[in-house]
């Protein structure tokens, strides 16, 4: 019975797919709905998603933004209007065609995303140098007609948050744009333990409507990437096409410089994949929902519980802690908080009261502490900190492993059926280039990172000079 649990879970290294799938259902972050690729967030996925939201909106607020809410619906006009950015969204867009029975005289889109909301607001609420910067952020849903979906990673519905600026100058919106890759890679790394390269996007590769395009890439356990948050420099783009114009310092009429970036519930599947195990998901300290769980064991004997409803009530005020007094079995419990990754478990019995003292297991080791009652909190606190480090090292050991390098296309061949993960190659900057690979290899760019040497100085594709170091790597 106890093992029950952890019997359900596909073994990750022989079939990853199902892994994920058994790990999001089996701990309860997410069930599917009656439309396809479309899921219901659980209450532990949810609060998962809350803690996540919690620090980066506090970051997007500390850098001087603030949130706004744009409609769900656009009219196919506004919509049409940019016409690299309609391009890009038209084939996942959903129609709104009727309003109760009546056919509407203009369809009206679902937001795949909301830079034309912002582009028309923008123009009525900027007028001068004055008005500027304009620094909004908005959380929501947006909704992208998928072919194939999975939980997080690629759902028809999924939450975000985008951001959308405007400025004076080309460099005041270059730094912007720098500066919230920055806020994005700060969260992966502290927050969610998950290393990132930093980088620009190729041409190919780039946003639809966007002058440039950077990124943080994450590789996850089975050694392919993912794309954990974008953020885009605009130019004057938009504006020209929206006529957000104002009067410069010069008098002079001026389109503004735009902005804009964005980050999903997507990372959820990330931190899933980078962090998980054969027992189910390993959650960093910093959003984890429940960081301790207290397990009273023997619990039917006296003083057992008392002691650990004692030790739940001064942990409580500094701590997400939780306690599991069901009449479920032991071994249920600890099968039960592996699966949901909760960072530490505290096991409190007739002989650890006896000795004065508690059990700490680590959901990321397994290894187990005995600490002594008046050391609990601090030692609690402590372990909870080396935890969110040591994923986030072993996360990056993981990706050093699986980074490599080639200088021709064998090599190139050989790295991705060998080690997977990252290849480090120089490109030419020819998309034809790129489009090679990806037909060849499967591998896309992922990006050309910033403060990277180069390794040689011809394309590894066609051996022309080269003009840039590109990550590339088989993606989600
Ligand atoms: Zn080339």
């Amino acid at each position: 019975m106890a093992k029950q649990l952890v019997e359900q879970i596909t073994n990750m290294d022989e079939d990853f797919a199902q892994w994920y799938t058994d790990v999001v259902t089996k701990a309860e972050l997410i069930d599917y709905s009656s439309v396809r690729g479309s899921m219901i967030i659980r209450p532990y996925g949810y609060a998962i998603w809350e803690n996540i939201k919690a620090s980066l909106d506090q970051e997007i607020k500390d850098t001087g933004h603030e949130n706004v809410y744009m409609p769900l619906l656009i009219p196919e006009s506004l919509l049409q209007k940019e016409k690299d950015h309609i391009k890009g969204f038209a084939p996942e867009v959903a129609w709104v065609t009727h309003g109760g029975d009546e056919k509407l005289a203009e369809r009206l889109c679902i937001r795949p995303t909301s830079e034309v909301l912002f582009a028309e607001h923008y123009k009525n609420i900027i007028h001068s140098y004055r008005d500027l910067p304009k620094l909004y952020n908005q959380w929501s849903n947006v909704v992208r007609w998928e072919k194939t979906t999975r939980p997080f990673l690629r759902t028809l519905e999924f939450l975000w948050q985008e951001g959308h600026t405007c400025h004076e100058t080309e460099d005041e919106a270059q730094k912007e744009t720098l500066k919230m890759l920055d806020v994005y890679a700060d969260i992966c790394e502290r927050v969610l333990a998950i290393p990132v390269v930093k980088g620009k996007k190729t041409e190919k590769e780039k946003f639809a409507g966007a002058k440039s395009t950077y990124t943080i890439e994450s590789l996850m356990h089975d050694g392919k990437a993912l794309q954990s948050g974008t953020s885009h420099n605009f130019g004057t783009g938009f504006a020209e096409t929206f006529g957000i114009e104002f009067l410069n310092r010069e008098g002079k009429l001026e389109p503004v410089q735009q902005t804009s970036w964005g980050f999903t519930t997507r990372i959820i599947g990330a931190m899933i994949m980078v962090h998980g195990d054969d027992k189910g998901l390993v959650l960093p300290p910093a959003i984890a929902p429940i960081q301790v769980l207290i397990v009273p064991i023997a619990q039917h004997k006296e003083g057992v519980l008392d002691a650990a409803y004692e030790v739940h009530h001064s942990l409580q005020t500094s701590l997400r802690v939780s306690i599991d007094a069901s009449d479920k079995k032991p071994g249920w419990k600890f099968n039960e908080s592996e699966m949901k990754g909760i960072p530490i478990r505290l096991e409190i019995g007739p002989k650890d009261i006896e000795n004065e003292k508690v059990v700490l297991v680590r959901r990321d080791t397994g290894e187990k502490i005995d600490v002594k009652n008046h050391e609990i909190e601090t030692a609690i606190e402590r372990l909870l900190q080396k935890i969110q480090s040591s994923l986030y090292e072993k996360a990056l050991e993981h990706r050093l492993t699986k980074t490599t390098v080639a200088v021709n296309m064998d090599e190139f061949k050989d790295n991705l059926i060998q080690v997977g993960g990252f290849i480090k190659a120089m490109w030419c900057g020819d998309q034809a280039c790129e489009d090679q690979i990806k037909d060849q290899t499967q591998a896309t760019s992922r990006c050309i990172p910033f403060e990277e040497k180069g390794i040689s100085v011809t394309c590894v594709y066609c051996g022309r000079a080269a003009k840039e170091l590109v990550y590339w790597a088989k993606a989600y």
